[in-house]
């Protein structure tokens, strides 16, 4: 039998060659590890966006690459702001971007390990129950530039600790009376490492655990713990907690999981694997795009004050919202590697979110013809009844994406700005007495125009040149410009929304002459039109994305999309347009 190094089992993650991936290469070549475990961490208060993406993708795609796999995990030790909504969206996100957790759990499928590793750390004097009040530890903390003070219950015996502990578990003290704290040095110049808190008393429900417990491990020490549980090998997180890294490392020390298969013993008995092993903390730069906010607390607010329309509504930069605005994990991906993994913060320009849609859709995406602000079109010289189908390529770089029927008819609509009375200089496409060709059908030239009673124009008289045809000897007769239209007769009215930027400035987030976020919201970022689409795009399933084309990258409506019915989402202009807006 021959067997593989797990490391040759990298598929196109090879190429990646960003930091992280490069530690990984190593620590595999160099024997320190032998399988890539990772994890995903999310805590479900809220939904994923933009930004959990990068993290999805790395940690993931990492344990992808190199033949290892992925735990996720809900890192659910806040209880009073979580609920099992955010956590089926977000398990159902993590399956749209196209990657599948190995095993899914939460950080309080231990809170039993975490307790018993607590108690040992009491037990080696590392740990103590203080009194203070929270404002008392707040002063006791020292600032960056003075130490911080002792508490006076630092010195407490290891039973009476125990004691006390014992009995915040067993529920007899009220909500922040007593705390337990690692104790570590007051005067380390890293505040984190000033004797933190590893656990406090919040009488709070939990939505997994019920009433079980009054007491509530903090994020650093659940945290860390937990991924030594998993045996996870690398732990990937933002930038933020790189001042973390040193208590993250002191909670795995001193608990030192990976040799204390008794402090497991609560998951073992239950089936879990004993995997308990010395986790290694990265860090990388957060995600972050202008003309976006990304905080949940910020998105909460948007949803909650009724700004927009939903967690998913298509503007926002959830996960579950770009998807119903119609972006593909195929595009979230290419993003990510562009991006690219770095430890330098920065604001990036959301044109690189854009084009990595567009340059995704226009590989991918069939070509359908859609009018969005209708002007009917007759053309005189065909009989009442003439109707056919001409055959349109799907895609015009891809021939294995096949044709479609498009229905031509006597009456046509046409986009009304591909009209113009009196033209401007320069304009190429219909005027009267002037001539255009409709796309794949032939050349027209409008001998007349209808008006309604305000002179508004509502309908062009025309000339089909018979001899413009596709296959007639004048189908390649020169004229300035090429419209495309929808044969009226088959044409399905449609919901068009016309999707654009949630706020108007690049820093919505910047906080000048006290202004907010909400002062900058674009009320132009969505705008409903009553359009027409040919029948291959009315028939598409939800979720469908065509280019309509000269128009733009739609997508059928997740939720609202029928064929009888059809709803489009504009997912993104076929240009940047807000490039040359200054
Ligand atoms: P927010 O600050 O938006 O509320 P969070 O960091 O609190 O987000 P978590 O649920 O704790 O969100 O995040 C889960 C994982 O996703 C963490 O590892 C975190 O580092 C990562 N993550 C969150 N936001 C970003 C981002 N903008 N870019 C890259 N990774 C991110
Ligand atoms: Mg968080």
């Amino acid at each position: 039998m021959t067997s593989t190094p797990v490391h040759e089992a990298a598929t196109d993650g090879a190429a990646r060659k960003d930091f992280i991936r490069q530690i990984v290469r190593d620590d595999l070549a160099s024997g320190r590890q032998t399988a890539i475990r990772t994890r995903f961490p999310p805590e479900p208060n809220g939904y994923l966006h933009i930004g959990h993406a990068k993290a999805i993708c790395l940690d993931f795609g990492v344990a992808q690459e190199f033949g290892g796999w992925c735990n996720l995990r809900l890192d659910d030790t806040n209880p009073a702001k979580e609920d099992p909504e955010y956590v089926k969206a977000i398990q159902d996100d993590v399956h749209w971007l196209g990657f599948d957790w190995h095993s899914l759990r939460h950080a309080s499928d231990y809170f039993e390990v975490l307790y018993l590793a607590a108690e040992k750390l009491i037990r080696q004097g590392d740990a103590f129950v203080c009194d203070l009040t929270p404002e008392q530890i707040r002063e006791y903390r020292g600032t960056l530039t003075e130490p911080g003070r002792n508490s006076p219950w630092r010195d407490r015996s290891v039973e009476e600790n125990l004691d006390l502990f014992r009995r915040m578990r067993a529920g007899e003290f009220p909500d922040a009376s007593r705390t337990l704290r690692a104790k570590i040095d007051m005067a380390a110049g890293n505040m984190n490492m000033r004797d933190p808190a590893l656990y406090r008393i919040k009488h709070v429900e939990h939505q997994n655990t019920g009433n079980a417990w009054p007491i509530y491990p903090m994020y650093d020490f659940a945290h860390s713990l937990s991924d030594a549980i998993e045996g996870i090998t690398h732990s990937l997180c933002t930038l933020e907690f790189e001042d973390h890294r040193p208590l993250y490392d002191w909670c795995v020390e001193k608990a030192d999981l990976a040799h204390s298969p008794e402090l497991l013993k609560p998951l073992t008995d239950k089936g879990y694997p004993f995997e308990a092993g010395k986790p290694r903390q990265i860090e990388f730069s957060r995600l972050n795009f202008n003309y976006l906010v990304m905080s949940k607390r910020k998105l909460m607010a948007l949803v909650q004050e009724g700004l927009v329309d939903g967690w998913d509504d298509p503007r926002m930069p959830t996960l579950q919202g770009i998807r119903r605005r119609g972006y593909t994990p195929s595009a979230l991906r290419l993003m990510v590697d562009r991006v690219g993994i770095s430890k330098q913060n920065s604001l990036l320009d959301i044109s690189i979110l854009e084009g990595a849609l567009r340059d995704d859709l226009d590989a991918h995406a069939q070509r359908r013809m859609a009018v969005i602000d209708p002007l009917k079109l007759v053309l005189t010289n065909v009989a009442e009844d003439f109707e056919e189908t001409l055959a349109f390529p799907n895609h015009p770089k891809d021939e294995s994406a096949g044709t479609r029927e498009v229905p031509f008819s006597r009456e046509l609509w046409i986009e009304r700005e591909d009209f113009a009375e009196v033209p401007p200089p320069g304009f190429k496409r219909l005027t009267v007495g002037g001539d255009v060709r409709l796309r794949g059908a032939g050349i027209v030239r409008c001998d007349e125009v209808v008006k309604d009673e305000s002179g508004k124009v509502v309908e062009l008289r025309c000339t089909l040149d018979l001899a413009s045809r596709p296959g007639m000897e004048g189908a390649n007769r020169k004229v300035k410009g090429t419209i495309h239209w929808v044969g009226a007769k088959r044409a399905v009215a449609a919901e068009i929304r016309l999707y654009d930027r949630l706020f108007t400035v690049p820093d919505p987030d910047n906080d000048e002459g006290g202004k907010s976020y909400k002062d900058y919201l674009n009320p132009e970022s969505r705008r409903v039109v009553a359009g027409y689409v040919e029948p291959a795009a009315a028939t598409a399933t939800p979720e469908q994305s065509f280019q309509f084309e000269r128009i733009g990258y739609f997508v059928a409506d997740r939720y609202d999309h029928t064929a009888d019915k059809p709803v489009f989402n504009r997912s993104v202009t076929l240009r940047d347009t807000w490039a040359t807006k200054g």
